[in-house]
């Protein structure tokens, strides 16, 4: 079996490759930044490069198609891996700043998704598969080969449910996260979930350096299972709880995430039911507009968001932002990913895009 060197850590590399630490990290470097082998390198013989050559391969993502948003630079990468499936990421600019121009990469981490959230369509697609680390690591490597700006965070809030692929993950990341990798902050890697309890409590007890969200969306059981299936299994209570205990761990806020539905849960009652759910957990709330190409889902008025942000600074008294969620134009935005050509029909998680 050839090793693949954007699958594997500097460490890995070290071991399977039998070179030392120092050239593994030079490898990885060139390979995770530049795509490629060094032609040659200072420090490693034509020798050895021919024997790395030999030994390892560069996979590599197909783009198929590239889509920009006229309205706000989002942009849309139509990619293809080890399937025959179809999956996207998105390039999030963050250009506002003259001093620090950049972008966030929102990354796949499977084809479709298994959790059927009623308002997203990459559920609709139901699950097909998990992608490896690398395919994960080459979206990002696909989108920084792509820009003039540093890609200096990137977003597991793409197609999928990144916690259902917790080891290819949490080895992506770790990928990208290496000095001598993407080198990107972990503190800039933020991993989405719909509330996949028994890996929180991993992702928490393995103290991993990511930043993670936890889509909640409502606290009402029975609104959140219509919403979410996802509550049937891991219901919110005990959801809840291990986040309690990753608090006492992290000793941080929570993270929580809510897509607004007009009607359905951004009245006072649902303000008062998450203040009442998470009691005595410090946490902060990120609100995202629901993106329903259907249109069975509608986001909040401007009147229905602002009485939702009065009755959440009453009953929560919690930070509370409003993420913006880009590329609605092109089928970019949180829960419109959907893996196809035609994708201006349709749907990602979170709408977080803004954050890091
Ligand atoms: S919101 Fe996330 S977890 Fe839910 S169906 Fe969509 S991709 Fe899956």
């Amino acid at each position: 079996m050839p090793v693949f060197l954007k699958n594997q850590t500097a460490e890995e590399l070290h071991r399977l490759l039998g070179i030392t630490l120092r050239q593994a990290r030079m490898i990885h470097a060139a390979v995770i930044r530049t795509g490629n082998l060094p032609e040659t390198q200072d420090e490693l013989s034509i020798q050895t490069l021919e024997t790395i050559r030999n030994a390892a391969e560069i996979p590599n993502l197909t783009v198929l198609d590239k889509t920009v948003s006229p309205q706000d630079g989002f942009t849309k990468y139509l990619l293809r891996g080890d399937g025959p499936e179809p999956f996207e990421a998105v390039r999030i600019p963050l250009l506002h700043r003259e001093d620090d121009q950049k972008y966030i990469a929102c990354v796949s981490s499977q084809v479709g998704c298994a959790m059927g959230c009623a308002f997203c369509y990459t559920g609709k697609m139901g699950f097909i598969r998990n992608l490896s680390a690398w395919e994960m690591v080459d979206q990002v490597i696909k989108i920084q080969a792509d820009s003039t700006h540093p890609v200096r965070g990137v977003v597991f809030m793409g197609m999928g449910e990144p916690l259902l692929n917790y080891d290819e993950v949490i080895r992506a990341a770790r990928i990208l996260s290496e000095p001598c990798g993407g080198a990107i902050s972990a503190k800039a890697i933020t991993i989405s979930t719909s509330g996949i309890t028994p890996a929180i409590r991993r992702f928490t007890a393995e103290k991993q350096p990511f930043r993670l969200v936890v889509s909640l969306t409502s606290a009402d059981p029975m609104k959140r299972l219509e919403l979410m299936p996802v509550e049937r299994l891991h219901p919110a209570i005990e959801l809840v709880e291990a986040l309690r205990e990753r608090h006492v761990v992290t000793r941080k806020r929570i993270p929580l995430a809510w897509t607004m539905i007009s009607g359905i849960n951004t009245g006072e009652e649902d303000a008062k039911q998450l203040a009442e759910l998470t009691r005595g957990i410090p946490v902060m709330l990120d609100l995202i507009d629901v993106n329903d190409p259907s249109g069975k889902y509608v986001p909040p008025s401007p009147e229905e968001l602002s009485a939702f942000r009065d009755a959440l600074r009453l009953h929560l008294a919690a930070p509370v932002v409003r993420r913006y969620s880009g590329g609605k134009d092109i089928a970019a935005a949180c829960g419109m990913l959907a893996g196809r050509m035609d994708s201006a029909l349709i749907c990602s998680p979170a709408d977080e895009l803004s954050r890091p």
